[in-house]
């Protein structure tokens, strides 16, 4: 059966998974979303002997229909190798009662791995079916965390190259370090003197310069974007729900039957969005968890019915999290609008001129399904310390949010399902914030050297990932204005106008 792309803001517009990949966006800012979510059409009994590969192409090449076989495999393989440090790729840990689904195995010890190792492939081979020759040149403005998932996905993956964007004096030092250490001569990674929202601004406006754009074509050059809204990042996704349903199904946790409870934490909306459509596919989800932290803007949508960033932004020790604006929350809303195109444009400009929408009494009893609430700071420090004292496990503070959330769901509602956790960063990742956790009077160490006392504390390895960009070599040190970003890119492209 051949699925195709709707366009969440224009009924009219319809395309294939490949076509979807390449463009990104739609071109009037709405989401392609699957004209119809298929079913996994697999048992539990079957998947539970399946390896994550097996498991990833099962799942995905329901979505990508336009793609062969030989193609997907190839992405697959391309993607889930030993770039992980595990060859189970997504381990499930039974901690507490919670099973804690890691997502941060891959090259850059964060979640965002899971997705941006496949995309790359997806994006190529999406461009050969397409006959597009030019070459796609990925743009990223980034916080920090996709920048590096992004660079370690597209370094050296032939016919691709990849110019990130970071603001120079706002990222971590850790996070910094993971960019400018990347190797692979299709990589250029810039630091502007300017913050997160300059970047973005400034990397749109390349995307939408339409004589730029002539210009890169001449050249043999096209832009493409590797952020969260690609549809090539949410399918890959779906595939360690599955994977985890069959893995509790495997060690006896639950019989064929039995639903499970997904918690998730969330920031842009696409981990948990992807949870909801694995359970579209058939994975006997009840609840979905959705936990925020401070910035909980989705916690008082599902509570109100009102979604409205009209707030302070709020910098907490989960920055990936840290977001005002959920932009797969798109995806949802044009699905519970009985995917009705123009009613969901309209929301959608509703929150780009208000910054707030309201949904109807209708839309909002299709989000039975979904939970939400949010921990604070307070709550997801004493959430690492706690776990960590009473079972020798270590979280980072995202994880932590989910499960102090999660720890609010089971004292409020008595449920006891088996429940698997997204835990979506290595603690190492989070140095600073995990180490203070613990021991309140580290502070004064640098994000470096507390790396080594975490190691110390805990008795845990550090990942390769951190492990290697202490004593890589930095291969990046441009940084330039704001109004400069675009020469540096023609510069690394070697067309017109270059200073
Ligand atoms: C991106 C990210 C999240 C949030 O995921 P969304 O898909 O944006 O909701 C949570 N934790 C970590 C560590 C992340 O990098």
């Amino acid at each position: 059966m051949q699925v195709l792309y709707k366009n969440t803001r224009n009924a009219s517009e319809k395309v294939t998974a490949s076509q979807a990949i390449l463009n990104g966006l739609a071109n009037n800012g709405g989401l392609y979303v699957p004209d119809v979510i298929p079913d996994l059409g697999l048992s539990v009994e079957e998947l539970s002997n399946m390896t994550y590969k097996e498991t990833a192409y099962a799942v995905m090449s329901k979505f990508l229909t336009d793609f062969t076989e030989e193609e997907l495999k190839q992405c697959i393989d391309r993607a889930y190798n030993d770039k992980f440090d595990t060859p189970e790729i997504a381990p499930l840990v039974c901690v507490d009662d919670t099973y804690y689904l890691e997502l941060f195995h891959g090259a850059t010890a964060a979640f965002k791995d899971m997705a941006l190792s496949i995309l790359p492939h997806l994006m190529i081979t999406s461009a050969r079916k397409n006959h597009v020759t030019n070459e796609i040149v990925i743009l990223t403005a980034t916080s920090g965390d996709t920048g590096k998932a992004a660079l370690a996905g597209f370094a050296n993956v032939e016919g691709t190259r990849i110019v990130v964007f970071y603001p120079k004096d706002g990222v971590s030092p850790i996070q910094e370090r993971q960019m400018i250490t990347q190797q692979g001569d299709n990589t250029l990674v810039v630091g502007i003197r300017g913050n997160f929202d300059q970047a973005q601004t400034g990397v749109k406006k390349m995307f939408s310069d339409p004589e730029l754009n002539k210009e890169l074509n001449r050249a043999g050059f096209q832009f493409s974007s590797a952020n969260s809204i690609n549809i090539g990042r949410l399918v890959p996704q779906i595939v360690y729900y599955v994977h985890a349903w069959a893995k509790l199904f495997a060690c006896g946790e639950i019989s064929a039957d039995d639903t499970i409870n997904v918690v998730v934490p969330t920031g842009n909306f696409g981990n948990i969005l992807a949870a909801y459509y694995a359970g579209l596919m058939g994975v006997p989800i009840d609840r979905l968890i959705c936990a925020s932290n401070e910035n909980k803007v989705l916690y008082d949508f599902f509570t109100t019915g009102v979604y409205d960033k009209n707030r302070k932004f709020i910098l907490t020790s989960s920055p990936s999290m840290d977001i005002l604006i959920s932009s797969n929350l798109e995806r949802l809303i044009y699905r519970i609008a009985g995917e009705d195109a123009e009613k969901n444009a309209a929301l959608m400009s509703q929150l780009g001129e208000t910054g707030t929408y309201a949904i109807t009494p209708k839309m909002r009893e299709q989000l039975a399904v979904f939970y939400g609430n949010f921990a604070d700071e307070e709550e997801t420090r004493e959430m690492i310390r706690e776990l960590f004292t009473d079972t020798g496990y270590l979280i980072d503070p995202h994880t932590a949010v989910a499960a102090a959330v999660y720890r609010k769901y089971r004292d409020e509602t008595g449920d006891e399902k088996p429940a698997v956790l997204a835990s979506t960063a290595s603690p190492f990742k989070f140095t600073r914030s995990v180490l203070c956790a613990l021991d309140d009077e580290q502070d004064e160490l640098t994000d470096m050297e507390m790396i080594d006392v975490l190691a110390g504390l805990t008795g845990l390895t550090i990942p390769r990932p951190i492990e290697e960009i202490r004593s890589a070599q930095i291969v990046h040190s441009t940084v330039c204005d704001v109004d400069e970003m675009e020469s540096v890119v023609r510069q690394f492209l070697q067309i017109g106008e270059q200073k």
